[in-house]
């Protein structure tokens, strides 16, 4: 993972947080997720031209789906580098990361771990990333339940990466 161009938060006065997903969709869990590749690949270990085509397959599905194309562009892996970045910057994208990367929720590190180790990175602007594809996502969505309504208490909102990244659109 080099970091290059990689938008892990958003400055804002807006005391918010986008929870995103990836690796879905899951028709109850996600509500709305961006291009995250057709096939889930190293991005930097691509040709241009293969690049190119897992973005340009994923832009063209969920712009048939929802009528209209996503904005936010999470790499697998967060393997992005500048021509990666460049890439999707021509197709319109904003590369979204997350500071919650250390939380791991696709291992299944259990709920608490889960919890704790997003709760230590959340800031206002701020990314987070958990995971709805590839089997149970049972601690997953109970990790989800408890600091959406630990976020809610503080007074964060849960908004959109498109909010954050586009707050005057
Ligand atoms: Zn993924």
């Amino acid at each position: 993972m080099s970091g290059v161009a990689i938008r892990h938060a958003f400055a804002t006065n807006r005391k918010a947080v986008a929870i995103t997903f990836d690796d879905g969709p899951n028709p109850v869990y996600t509500p709305a997720i961006g291009n995250h590749t057709y096939t889930h690949p190293y991005l930097t270990r691509l040709d241009e031209e293969s690049c190119r085509s897992e973005l340009l397959r994923t832009h063209k599905s969920i712009e048939a789906l929802a009528g209209q194309p996503p904005r936010s562009f999470r790499p697998p892996y967060f393997d992005c580098d500048g021509r990666v970045a460049d890439i999707a910057a021509n197709l319109g994208y904003s590369v979204i990361g997350a500071v919650n990367g250390a939380a791991r929720d696709w291992e299944q590190p259990g709920v608490r771990h889960i919890v704790e180790s997003s709760r230590a990175s959340v800031k206002p602007g701020c990314v987070l990333l958990f995971h709805d594809g590839f089997g149970d996502r049972s601690q997953t969505v109970e990790a989800v339940r408890q600091l959406v309504t630990e976020l809610a208490a503080e007074g964060y909102e849960l908004v959109t990466v498109s909010e954050l990244a586009h707050p005057h659109r």
